[in-house]
């Protein structure tokens, strides 16, 4: 009888598993788990939304989506030809993948950082080459020594919440041979972006998503930035028609309205900036986050046991079981209720 090392490749088989922070199945959960944005996209996302909702669905969407790259390019400062839009940013790194890394190339990036990188090197078959961050969670020397034929850097960074100062990033563009990859996920939580560097280095890519600040995970839509011929040998690798009409729609309505999307910032930095102390107050090592999360450490003590009590309690917050987590549980900033309660049931775990 065949086995599965008869038809499936030995880099997949020897592979963990993606697996994305798990999903609430049956009762009502206090979700801050997977980083997502506790408020609702815009009334105008909402309209753009129900207007795609008719006949039109018969119709497959604009394959290059070019609608949203306009706006995009509006709103960014860019041309057309300087964006790509995938299904979610995992799509955009899933295609720089495809499109540059094949059996032994080197892919490098400081770690811990985004596991999908990881799982992504290992689908093409690529050598990940990680580099620790230190302790402060500066870039790591030694980025640019490690000689990716790609380079990912995540700004700020999953799961530590950091950022490093955008000079770093540039002079970092400037010594790679290799391609860097920026991935913003989290910049508008943040205070300074890379994207203004992709007008001046061709060997690098900014992505952005539409999934954490503009509140639309549910419809996966991602950004990537970069020189026009890079967008073009990336577009050959993307499916053909990888986003739907109605995330075209949506997106391209988030950016009409990009003040509703900074007032949801606002408020969830707020409520960072009250939950950060509150966190170090019961006695956490949280670095200064940049993020809509925070990564709270009790040096040396495992945490699975309070992400197990604070589930039983439905609260769902992160918990990495790595050599380099284990101490570590990064929480999503919801609104200031379910902040609350997060501390209250940390409050109760910790008093036993
Ligand atoms: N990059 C980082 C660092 C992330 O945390 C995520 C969300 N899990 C993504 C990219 C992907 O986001 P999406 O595919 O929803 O755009």
């Amino acid at each position: 009888m065949a086995s599965l090392s008869d038809f499936v490749r030995p880099a997949i088989l020897s592979m963990d598993g993606y697996v994305p922070g798990e999903q609430p199945k049956d009762r009502r959960y206090v979700k801050l788990n997977t980083n997502e944005n506790p408020y609702p996209p815009s009334p105008r996302v909402l309209e753009a939304v129900r207007a795609c909702a008719g006949e039109d669905l018969r119709l497959y969407p604009d394959p290059m989506a070019d609608a949203l790259r306009d706006r995009a390019a509006a709103v960014y400062g860019f041309r057309r030809e300087n964006i790509l839009a995938g299904n979610g940013s995992d799509d955009l790194l899933a295609m720089i993948i495809r499109a540059c890394v094949g059996p032994g190339d080197r892919v490098v990036f400081p770690t811990p950082t985004y596991s999908l990188y990881d799982t992504l090197i290992g689908i093409g078959g690529g050598t990940a080459v990680e580099v620790p961050f230190g302790p402060d969670f500066a870039l790591p020397a030694g980025l640019a020594a490690a000689g990716g034929r790609v380079t990912f850097v995540c700004h700020p960074n999953s799961p530590s919440a950091t950022a490093v100062p955008i000079g770093e990033i540039e002079e970092l563009a400037r010594r790679l041979n290799g391609l860097l990859v920026v991935d913003e996920a989290y910049v508008d939580f943040a205070g300074e972006s890379a994207l203004p560097l992709v007008h001046r280095h061709d060997n690098l890519v900014v992505l952005r998503t539409f999934s954490k600040s503009f509140s639309l995970a549910g419809l996966r839509i991602g950004l990537a930035f970069a020189a026009p011929p890079l967008i073009g040998e990336l577009a050959k690798v993307k499916d053909s028609y990888n986003l739907t009409r109605v995330g075209i729609a949506a997106a391209t309505a988030a950016l009409e309205d990009c003040a509703w999307m900074q007032e949801n910032v606002r408020r969830i930095r707020a409520t960072r900036d009250r939950l950060v102390p509150a966190l170090r107050a019961l006695g956490f090592v949280v670095p200064g986050s940049e993020a809509n999360f925070v990564l709270a450490r009790r040096p040396g003590q495992k945490q699975r046991a309070t992400y197990e009590q604070l589930k039983e309690r439905g609260i769902l917050v992160r918990y990495f079981d790595t050599p380099q987590l284990a101490d570590a549980l990064r929480i999503t900033v919801g609104t200031d209720a379910e902040v609350d309660a997060l501390l209250k049931a940390l409050g109760q775990i910790a008093g036993g």
